[in-house]
């Protein structure tokens, strides 16, 4: 498997443990877990369901959901550095 990078200079081969989708959902994900549908995206008590009422299958399929919700279409976080996964 290869390390994926992030155009912000994030490596998975210099993270401890830390996935290119831990680092976007660490980046992105908001203070109030507000996706941009206006509805909270949480994992709720019920594992692998997220409070809007998504139920995953495994924890990836979860975190695909999370990244879908919190993912800007312009890939900017709130600091202005541009996030774009290089495989
Ligand atoms: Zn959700
Ligand atoms: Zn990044």
């Amino acid at each position: 498997m290869t390390a994926q990078r992030c155009t912000c200079g994030f490596t998975e081969a210099n993270a401890d443990d830390e996935t290119i989708v831990d680092h976007l959902l660490r980046v992105f994900t908001p203070d109030d877990d507000k996706g941009a549908d206006g509805q909270v995206h949480l994992e709720g008590n019920r594992e692998l369901a997220c409070l809007c009422g998504f139920r995953a299958g495994t924890t990836g399929e979860l975190d695909s959901h999370f990244l879908e919700m919190f993912f800007p279409a312009d890939r900017v976080d709130p600091g202005g550095v541009e996030h774009k996964v290089i495989a």
